[in-house]
């Protein structure tokens, strides 16, 4: 079900949440407000209903970190807390919780608990992120973060910057690990604003009013120290390892995912390799439509052990390969496509000529037996976007025109035209342009003009 918070955005006269859930994780608190999914004030809950306390242990969104999720207990019936958002002016921490059939009203009072796991997994990957980040660009490669996340199984972060390899990010997270190791206690400090630019930890002051008064620094002694507001482990030692899970480029910059669990790596990779295979897949399908004897050998499937960073360097080479092989077959499909094209063109084109030649042959046999006046213009036939125009003067002392339009002058070689003409007695006058070909015949021989015609668009070809 889709839950819109943003009925919740234009509600006024509530009072600012206590967070108390750095340091505890339950909490008894009577019910102080209850709205319905349209941002209604109601008294008492439905199935899904939006809940805010005066204060609470759940973390509500923010920073990157995800929010917690738990219960609510009243009378050891536990109703679940689906999400938590800070509303109304981000400041109040606004529970959506599913109460299924049952009902509480404004003032019962229950328990608060959020799922420690969940909590403490976010913990360990947003204290990681700070770590990293700080270890990233201030201490060893000069990058700058544009954006973080994370999850229960893994932080990512988005870097930008320069000469970055997968050994170097290796060595910033052996680093890490090194402060890892030394189980650095947390301590948490709080100080005013001023105080935390003095030190530092507000790098601009044109940010400074974005912070409260009173700001609230957790510290890793010698590994990091930040403005937060989210939730830490008590010591580095809870993260126990960061492994690299990925380095990957993105639209700009780069991101890097590290995880405190092992198996998020074959995770991770199982769902890029799922991708990459079903890529592969795809194109040699498209390339078999193409050219159905190419084979290539493809992986079929693979196991989640299997799905590491060599197992995907691997599928990726391989479609790069199959990417180039499709290339290949498909400029040489549109070579084949183009040649049977031409050939289809070229047949009709020979259709053609012989139609000329037909109709070239009654005009010999009307011209010779009759001695018929001729129409000025005997034919106008398109070859290949090209036209043949033939003119005559007179029958006795019979003037032809050949009219040749651009397209085929390049083909019509006019020393060859020539030399035919010759060959067959026959008297070139000469035209205006190698486009006009003015043929003066004395004696018309049937046999001889069919043969001029047949030979010059044979020519042509
Ligand atoms: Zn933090």
């Amino acid at each position: 079900m889709e839950i819109n918070w943003n009925v919740l955005n234009d509600i006024n006269g509530i009072n600012k949440t206590e967070y108390l859930g750095y340091h505890q994780n339950n909490l008894v608190q009577p019910v102080k407000y209850l709205f319905n999914l349209k941002g209604e004030k109601v008294d008492h809950s439905t199935s899904l209903t939006f809940i805010v306390f005066d204060k609470t242990v759940f973390y509500a969104t923010g920073g990157a970190q995800p929010f917690d999720t738990g219960y609510l207990i009243k009378d050891n019936k536990n109703y679940e807390v689906l999400d938590v958002e800070k509303k109304f002016i981000k400041n109040v921490y606004v529970h959506l919780v599913d109460f299924k059939n049952e009902e509480i009203k404004i003032g019962d009072v229950v328990t608060q608990k959020y799922d420690e796991k969940r909590r403490h997994n976010h913990s360990i990957h947003h204290t990681a992120s700070h770590m990293l980040y700080t270890m990233s660009v201030k201490k060893i490669l000069n990058l700058e973060e544009i954006s973080q996340g994370l999850d229960e199984e893994k932080t990512w972060s988005q870097f930008t910057g320069d000469n970055v390899t997968w050994d170097k990010i290796q060595e910033i997270v052996d680093e890490v690990n090194k402060d890892v190791e030394k189980n650095i206690i947390q301590n948490e400090m709080f100080m005013s604003k001023e105080e935390a630019f003095n030190n530092g930890y507000i790098a601009y002051d044109k940010f400074i009013d974005r912070y409260d008064n009173i700001v609230r620094a957790v510290e890793f002694k010698d590994s990091t120290t930040d403005l937060c507001g989210g939730t830490h482990v008590q010591s580095t030692g809870e993260i126990k390892h960061l492994y690299l899970v990925d380095v990957e480029s993105a639209k700009k910059g780069f991101l890097v995912t590290v995880s405190a669990f092992q198996n998020t790596i074959n995770k991770h990779f199982i769902i890029k390799i799922k991708n990459i295979l079903n890529q592969i897949k795809d194109i040699k399908a498209k390339i078999l439509k193409l050219n159905n004897s190419y084979s290539l050998d493809i992986p079929y499937d693979v196991e989640l052990s299997q799905a590491n960073r060599n197992y995907f360097e691997y599928l990726n080479n391989l479609l790069i390969k199959i990417q180039g092989d499709f290339k290949i077959e498909n400029k040489l499909a549109q070579i084949k496509q183009q040649e049977q094209l031409e050939k289809l063109t070229f047949n009709s084109d020979v259709k053609k000529i012989n139609e000329i030649n037909v109709s070239i042959n009654n005009f010999s046999n009307q011209l010779i037996d009759n001695k018929i006046l001729m129409p000025k213009t005997l034919k106008s036939i398109q070859v290949k976007k090209a036209s043949i125009e033939l003119y005559f003067n007179n029958i006795d002392n019979t003037n032809i025109l050949l009219l040749v339009s651009a397209d085929l002058k390049n083909k019509l070689n006019l020393n060859k035209f020539l030399d035919i003409l010759k060959k067959y007695n026959v008297n070139y006058v000469g035209g205006g342009s190698n486009l006009i070909c003015q043929l003066s015949i004395n004696k018309i021989d049937k046999n001889n003009f069919e043969n001029i015609f047949f030979e010059w668009l044979k020519n042509i070809y």
